[in-house]
């Protein structure tokens, strides 16, 4: 049983020496450089809770790649902008499929399976793109608000190789656009869902910057209300259903928690009435989810008897 911060911290550390040679057994992401090239042994995990305080162990107050996981703050933005509307343009079930996949947008007439595929992302990016003069700003003015740190910064290398190697997010987009599920012209849209994953944040910010969706949509660093409650409730469903790419099931079946993790091999996890757990490594599984990451969120998860089931 833990008690107190130094007890968490104990276990934090513990659970993180035990992962030291386990990054040996994923492959970090190769489909551009700038991702390659992140040391592979570099691991860290945070804790952050709802009454302000964090623990962390390793590279936690590193910056890396939040990739997918900034699907979850241009969810966020979006309902805020579109209410109930966006769900006619996206839905909230899981696809089944690996999330760059195209297939299945053909045969429901681009409208995608849920907001934290690479389809439904674009078309939350569609959405901010065409309600905000600049969308991009507006996107790190809102996460770095929502972290309380005016530090957090996009890596335009990622940006630029993201660009480059975007053929098929593209595909994506004009796939949906020509069912007329897409309202801002393509370049525009992609230059918006690539800022947003090329921003770098630490497992520290992360855990801070989401603490709202723990909390019924209230940030408690500093009381803002970010999103109504039953939004907040929404976004835990959808992370709990689809946050792991095409293993969500098997994590909801051994962890139990809303989660969502990045191809940078970041991990964030929300802990309904209790925070946030962050976790980071950068080599994958199969399934593009971090190794080291899963077993650090797991660890701590069964450690405090987090299951939300
Ligand atoms: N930038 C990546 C892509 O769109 C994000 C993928 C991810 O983290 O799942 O392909």
């Amino acid at each position: 049983m833990i008690n107190n911060q130094a007890q968490l911290q104990d276990t934090l550390n513990t659970l993180l020496a035990a992962q030291k040679e386990q990054y040996k057994l994923g492959q970090v992401a190769e489909y551009i450089p700038a991702l390659a090239n992140v040391p592979e042994d570099m691991m860290g995990i945070a804790v952050a809770t709802i009454d302000g305080k964090v623990s962390g162990s390793g590279d936690f107050e590193q910056p890396f790649s939040i990739q997918s996981i900034s699907k979850v703050f241009g969810l966020i933005m979006a309902m805020n902008r579109l209410g109930d509307d966006l769900w006619k343009r996206v839905h909230m079930e899981p696809s089944g499929q690996p999330f760059n996949s195209i297939i299945q947008l053909e045969w429901e007439k681009g409208i995608p399976r849920n907001p934290v595929i690479n389809a439904g992302a674009i078309v939350v990016a569609d959405v901010l793109a065409s309600h905000y003069s600049s969308s991009k700003l507006a996107f790190l003015s809102f996460v770095r608000g929502l972290s309380c740190d005016d530090s957090i910064q996009i890596d335009n290398d990622v940006f630029q190789s993201e660009m480059v190697h975007g053929n098929r997010n593209a595909a994506l987009a004009y796939l949906m656009k020509s069912f007329g599920n897409i309202e801002a012209e393509i370049p525009e849209v992609l230059s918006h869902y690539f800022t947003q994953c090329a921003v770098t944040m630490s497992c520290k910010q992360l855990a801070q910057s989401l603490l709202f969706l723990a909390n019924k949509g209230v940030n408690p660093l500093n009381n803002d209300r970010i999103c109504s409650s039953k939004d907040a409730h929404r976004v835990n469903a959808i992370l709990s259903t689809s946050g792991m790419y095409d293993q969500s099931g098997e994590f909801a079946f051994s962890v139990g928690l809303p989660a969502k993790s990045g191809v940078g091999g970041g991990l964030v996890a929300v802990v309904p009435g209790y925070g946030v757990i962050t976790a980071w490594s950068p080599p994958l599984n199969s399934f593009g989810n971090t190794v080291v990451g899963m077993n650090l969120v797991a660890g701590i998860a069964e450690e405090l008897g987090l299951s939300i089931y």
